[in-house]
């Protein structure tokens, strides 16, 4: 099995699946820089891969800081996430350390920690050339989720912040009612794009995914209900209208 499976999702635009550890990551060419949206877990040679795709300048942006999506991102010089994740990276990334030194390997230093706003104008958008990312909060599964909206394409990339099971169970996820209001907020752009891609999926949502989402979490903030899970983490899983969401017991 190859590291990595490409496709071609829009023009220009690449979905990068890294199948051993299930995740997605997106390559977004404009006509003067091209933007690598999350890295995955670094299983194979990511930024080789990229070259292989683009010759212009790649920007490494993060929708989060977890280790399944910026690990494959260390060869970098930099990294661009939202500020609220840094100290979530940089714990994550101490963790990820310590534990390859256990298994006798070693990891790479972890790149200088950029904030996003570095690369937007005033409407917190990247301009790759001919094609604007702008940059969405959708704080919840960590506090500086973000979701790049590509305006030209109409495609929300929402990383782990707005997915099919949203993982709320982590010491680092707010209390439901603070996400439920995260995703009214999103509301008003929900005309904006018609496609949303996600940190673990191939296939994409239709933009009446967000309402399914929110109609669940407010049924479970209403009257709690699920089923217990043990893995990775003691949980509950509540699943209703094709989605999932998993909370704190
Ligand atoms: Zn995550």
């Amino acid at each position: 099995m190859n590291t990595y499976q490409v496709t071609l999702i829009g023009e220009g635009i690449y979905l990068i699946f890294e199948p051993a550890e299930d995740v997605c990551m997106y390559l977004v060419v404009g006509e003067k820089k091209a933007a690598l949206i999350d890295g995955g877990m670094g299983t194979g040679n990511l930024p080789g891969l990229v070259d292989e795709l683009t010759y212009l300048p790649v920007l490494p942006v993060l929708t989060h800081g977890h280790g399944d999506h910026y690990l494959g991102m260390l060869s970098y010089a930099m990294i661009y996430l939202d500020e609220a994740d840094i100290p979530l990276i940089r714990s994550d990334y101490e963790a990820e350390r310590k534990e390859a030194e256990a298994e006798g390997e070693s990891l790479p230093p972890l790149p200088g920690l950029l904030p996003l706003s570095e690369l937007t104008d005033e409407d917190r958008r990247i301009d790759l050339g001919g094609r604007h990312l702008r940059i969405i909060p959708i704080p919840g599964h960590t506090p500086g989720s973000v979701g790049f909206l590509l305006e030209e394409d109409r495609i929300l990339f929402s990383g782990d912040g707005l997915t099919y099971n949203v993982w709320m169970q982590l010491p680092e996820s707010s209390p439901l009612e603070d996400y439920l209001r995260t995703l009214q907020d999103l509301r008003p752009i929900a005309g904006d794009f018609d496609r949303i891609y996600t940190g673990h999926s191939q296939t994409p949502f239709e933009a009446g995914h967000l309402e399914k989402v929110i109609r669940l979490i407010q049924k479970v903030i209403d009257e709690p209900f699920g089923t217990p899970v043990e893995e990775p983490f003691p949980a509950i899983e509540a699943t209703g209208d094709g989605c999932v969401v998993t909370y704190r017991l």
